[in-house]
């Protein structure tokens, strides 16, 4: 494939904008890509000027990723041995940390242009920010992949320096959260833990500004089970056979699913707003057993300039030391519109560079069995998405309306807790719906279900309408109901939306 100098380029720039962020790991990665494509194209240049001016390219940025690669070294010297010294728990706020000053803080305060963070509340007493779940069986030790190595060595530094911390439990376990069915005994099991040191739990730690970070990405994970299962979801059936293959079983047989079988980098599911996108995300979360990550666009998009690529490095830092783990992105669209469309913004392109930086680094990860990370994505508007990141979400799937067969049991699921008049016709009703998306099916069926209450308090007073039994509002649901629900609702898909999908699934679509 011809090499393209834009996208060495690119790459030179983004690698020189993630050293000046002090993200030594993603710069690397940069470089390492960049001086990859250069002696490509080196090697495809027969005109001997211009071949030595791109061995010269060459040599200036393999001279750049070396001094990369000798600031890292040393800062990494230099965090073993502050946070070894002086453990985060009794440093005082005016000591700042080290690694803190050479990421974003120190640009921040000689740039006028970037927003300092906000004032970290001071946890010096409190609870450390760090989620604790039950140590899994065949768990083992946090894997110092490239991109995580960072915090994988501080995870290290701070069981050892443990014995000098002052710790309070946290408010609930993770344990709990994620629907273990012995919270009572993990909650006392991880009390005795915290007297008889070491703790069996595995736990996530970090400091400083990552700390705020990742309390505000535990607040977004979700933690306790969502308890939807395949069955809940009527029709789809293509869309939950290609997401059991896609996801689930790598997750269940990682030993098979190695080399030119590894598991696809990332999974997005493209289709109209309310057919059940969210729903497949959360199957595939109940059906795994995995931990889950169900991140929002907006959770990932700061104010604060410098936050959100921090929070992306965050998530998957924190996805890999629970691994098995699932993340999902929904509305991927807003989080990475196209490169130089105008609605980008600076701070959006770095956010879109980590995301590629951070999907890239989890196949290496992958590799390992039970240390699978997979990204599922969602989203309405698949032709807003950066090609770069099209290309890493490599199988690419349509959430398409419902069929006939799908709308009848959307119906018969959704009435489920309501009388049916014994002359309601589904198949009837199923026909007149098509078109319509499995939310808008929902909310005919919510507006039919109330039609004969709204009727019984017609002109009633609030008082009067106190009064009602409840035998009498709560009366069959009948075919006339169900006509006048579908006067008032309509589909919200339009036929031109349709076929604007089904172009971009036959031009990018992977199913
Ligand atoms: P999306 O993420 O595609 O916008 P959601 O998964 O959030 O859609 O679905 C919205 C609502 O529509 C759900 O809460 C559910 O009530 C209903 N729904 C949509 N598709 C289905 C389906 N296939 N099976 C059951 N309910 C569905």
């Amino acid at each position: 494939m011809a090499v393209s100098i834009k996208e060495i380029s690119d790459n030179v720039r983004l690698a020189r904008e993630m050293t000046m962020l002090g993200n030594y790991e993603s710069s690397e990665v940069y470089y390492e890509g960049c001086l990859q494509m250069i002696s490509k194209l080196i090697l495809v240049i027969s005109d001997s000027l211009r071949k030595t001016k791109w061995q010269q390219v060459q040599k200036q940025v393999s001279s750049e990723y070396e001094h990369v690669k000798i600031l890292k070294t040393m800062l990494q010297t230099l965090r073993l041995e502050t946070s070894v010294e002086v453990p985060t728990g009794v440093r005082k706020r005016d000591e700042p940390n080290l690694a803190d000053i050479t990421n974003s803080d120190a640009f921040s305060q000689n740039d006028p242009d970037i927003w300092p963070p906000p004032t970290p509340v001071d946890h010096s007493n409190g609870p450390k920010s760090r989620i604790a779940v039950a140590k899994r069986s065949d768990a083992k030790k946090y894997p110092a992949s490239r991109a995580g190595s960072s915090t994988a060595k501080k995870l290290e530094i701070n069981r050892h320096s443990k014995s000098i911390k002052k710790e309070e439990r946290p408010t609930s376990s993770r344990s709990e959260r994620i629907g273990d069915n012995k919270p009572e005994k993990d909650h006392k099991d991880s009390e005795n833990n915290e007297k008889n040191e070491p703790t069996d739990e595995k736990k996530f730690e970090c400091h400083g500004m990552e700390r705020e970070l990742a309390d505000t990405l535990e607040r977004d994970i979700v933690q306790k089970n969502p308890n939807i299962h395949w069955d809940d979801i009527a029709d789809l059936h293509e869309a939950k056979r290609l997401l059991e293959e896609a996801v689930v079983w790598p997750m269940w047989m990682p030993d098979f699913f190695k080399g030119i079988r590894r598991p696809w980098k990332g999974v997005l599911m493209v289709g109209p707003p309310g057919t059940g996108k969210t729903m497949l995300a959360k199957a595939v979360a109940t059906e795994c057993g995995t931990t889950f990550f169900n991140v929002s666009s907006s959770t990932l998009t700061s104010k604060y300039r410098g936050e959100s690529e921090k929070m992306v490095r965050l998530l998957f830092e924190m996805a890999r030391f629970y691994a098995p783990s699932t993340i999902f992105i929904d509305e991927i669209d807003s989080l990475c519109s196209r490169r130089g469309s105008e609605s980008e913004h600076e701070a959006s392109r770095r956010v879109k560079s980590e995301l590629l930086v951070q999907m890239d680094g989890i196949t290496a990860n992958n590799e390992e069995p039970g240390k699978v990370v997979m990204v599922l994505a969602a989203t309405n508007f698949p032709w807003d998405i950066d090609e770069a990141l099209r290309r890493r979400l490599e199988k690419r799937i349509y959430i398409p309306l419902p069929t006939m067969e799908g709308r009848e049991a959307l119906l018969k699921i959704n009435l489920r807790e309501v009388k049916l008049d014994p002359d309601i016709n589904l198949t009837t009703i199923a026909k007149r719906l098509d078109g319509f998306s499995g939310a808008d099916i929902t909310n005919v069926c919510r507006d039919a279900s109330m039609m004969s209450m709204r009727r019984k308090i017609c002109g009633l007073r609030p008082d009067q309408i106190k009064q009602l039994p409840k035998e009498e509002l709560d009366l069959p649901v009948t075919m006339r109901d169900f006509e006048e629900a579908l006067d008032k609702n309509n589909k919200s898909v339009s036929k031109e939306d349709l076929d604007k999908y089904e172009r971009w699934m036959n031009e990018f679509g992977s199913s």
